[in-house]
Parts: C-alpha cells; structure tokens; sequence
C-alpha cells in the first residue's frame, strides 16, 4: 500500500525552505497538485520549479501568511485555478528567541504574528472551499517546545502551544464536515532554523535524544503525508510529535 494523493490540491506556507519544502515536494511526489507559499517570492519559485522539473504541478506564491489579504487572495488564486483546495500545512515560523525578561514587543509580535495568526488566516479561508467539499486535511506544525515549554523561547512556545489548541479547536467544529485537523510537533530537524544554535547547544541537545541526531525535513514530510491520506481518515485533534524519542522520558 502507497500513499497517493492524485486529484488533491493543497497549499503549503513557508515552503521555500527547510521542512515546508520538504513537505511540499513529497506531497506533490504522491500526485497532488501544490501552492507554495513563503515569504520570499523567489523561494517560492525554486520549490515550484523543483516540483516541476520531477513532472508535478505547482504554484509560487510570495508573501506574509499573516496578511490577510494577501491570504485570501492566494486562496482564491487557488481555488479559481484548480477548483478545490483539499490539504492546508500551516508550516510557516519564525523564532525571536531571547530570555523573557529581554524580549521586545516586537519579538513577541513578529512570532505571534506569522506562527499564530498566519495559522489562522490561512485555515479559515480554506474552511470555505473545504464545507463545499466535504473533505479537507489541516495540519499545523507545532514543535515539542509547544508542550514542553523552553527557557529563551517564550513567544515560540507559546505560539506551538496555541496551535495545539486551535487545531483540537478546530477538529472539534470541522468533524461533521469530514474534514480533519491535527498537529505535528517536531524536535530537532536540521533546517536554517536549528543551523544557527551554538555548538554547544547542538552537542547538548543530541545528547537528550535517544535516537542519537537531528531529524530531516523529509522525517516530518512522511508524517505529513501520513495524516493527509486516507490510512489517518479517522484521526483528528491529535498531537504527532516526531522528535528521535527527544520528548519520551519526559
Ligand atoms: P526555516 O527557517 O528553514 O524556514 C521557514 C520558512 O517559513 C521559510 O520558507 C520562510 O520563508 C517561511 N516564512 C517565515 N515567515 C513567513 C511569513 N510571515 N509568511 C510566509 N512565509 C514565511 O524553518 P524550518 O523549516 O526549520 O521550520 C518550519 C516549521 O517547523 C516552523 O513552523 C518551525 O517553527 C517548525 N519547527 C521546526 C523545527 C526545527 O528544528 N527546524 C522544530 C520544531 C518545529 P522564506 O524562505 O521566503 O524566508
């Protein structure tokens, strides 16, 4: 048994990069057809020339996932182009990490803003095409500091934590509609993100996880592709953390 997604169409934010490229390029290896969203216009552009060049189909579109009107319209982008919209990775983030008593309004602000609101302007306009459908797959990546808690990273952590809670939210109105909605939580993925840590912080956190490494962008994008196909059609509000055991003895 493969996973296919043919006739699917979904939209994935901060794809030009890290784990959203990664998810983006299996879920269009599986058949579906893929709008790739990220900041900047010309990552975009390179994922969706990736996922063209292996004979997929795809969109760019570059942007800030908290703009709402840029949201909408990428949506109706979308929809008008394919017709439906069936699969939304919220993957889009950003960190500001600094010890709480130092953060400015801004670090706050900017985390929340894309991690958070992104999120949220990114599913409701989706729900719209979704109801019409009667199928839909959400998934919000979380990260394991979004049930753990971690020092530096108050406004990340509490945007994972929140995701985690709109999307039980979420599952909870949109399950009548067979549409679906849970969260990933990754630990350590080697992206840009986790490249910039200090050595230090590197050899300290590998030593906490019993698998002995850093996870890849392609670990998370299974799971995506996971809770997109039918195999999860009866999981909803769930948490699935994928994090080399980081979390287990917790
Ligand atoms: P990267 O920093 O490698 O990539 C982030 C992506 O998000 C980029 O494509 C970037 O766009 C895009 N992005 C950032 N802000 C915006 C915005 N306002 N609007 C649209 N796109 C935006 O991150 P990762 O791949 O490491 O992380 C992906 C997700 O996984 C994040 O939500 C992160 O919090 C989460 N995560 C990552 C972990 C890790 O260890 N790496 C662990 C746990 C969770 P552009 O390329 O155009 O700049």
């Amino acid at each position: 048994m493969t996973i296919r997604l043919d006739g699917r169409v979904a939209l994935v934010t901060g794809a030009g990069r890290g784990i959203g490229k990664a998810v983006a390029l299996a879920l269009a290896q599986a058949g579906a057809k893929v709008a790739v969203l990220s900041r900047t216009e010309a990552n975009a552009q390179e994922t969706a020339h990736a996922i063209a060049s292996t004979g997929g189909e795809a969109l760019a579109f570059g942007g800030d996932v908290g703009d709402a009107d840029f949201v909408e319209r990428t949506i109706n982008h979308i929809v008008t182009t394919w017709q439906r919209l069936d699969i939304v990775v919220n993957n889009a983030g950003i960190t500001r990490d600094t010890l709480l008593v130092r953060m400015k309004d801004e670090d706050w602000d900017a985390v929340l803003h894309t991690n958070l609101k992104g999120a949220f302007l990114c599913s409701r306009a989706a729900l719209k095409p979704m109801m019409r459908q009667r199928w839909g797959r959400i998934i919000n990546i979380s990260s394991v500091v979004g049930l753990t808690g971690n020092v530096g990273q108050a406004n990340y952590a509490a945007s994972k934590a929140a995701l985690i809670a709109f999307t039980k939210t979420v599952a909870l109105e949109m399950g009548s509609r067979n549409i679906t909605c849970n969260a990933i939580a990754p630990g350590l993925i080697e992206t840009d993100m986790t490249q910039g840590l200090p050595e230090q912080v590197r050899e300290r956190a590998l030593q906490r996880i019993p698998l002995g490494r850093f996870g890849t962008p392609e670990e998370i994008a299974y799971g995506v592709l996971f809770l997109c196909s039918e195999f999860a059609s009866y999981i909803t509000g769930q948490v699935l953390v994928i994090d080399g055991g980081l979390t287990a003895g917790l």
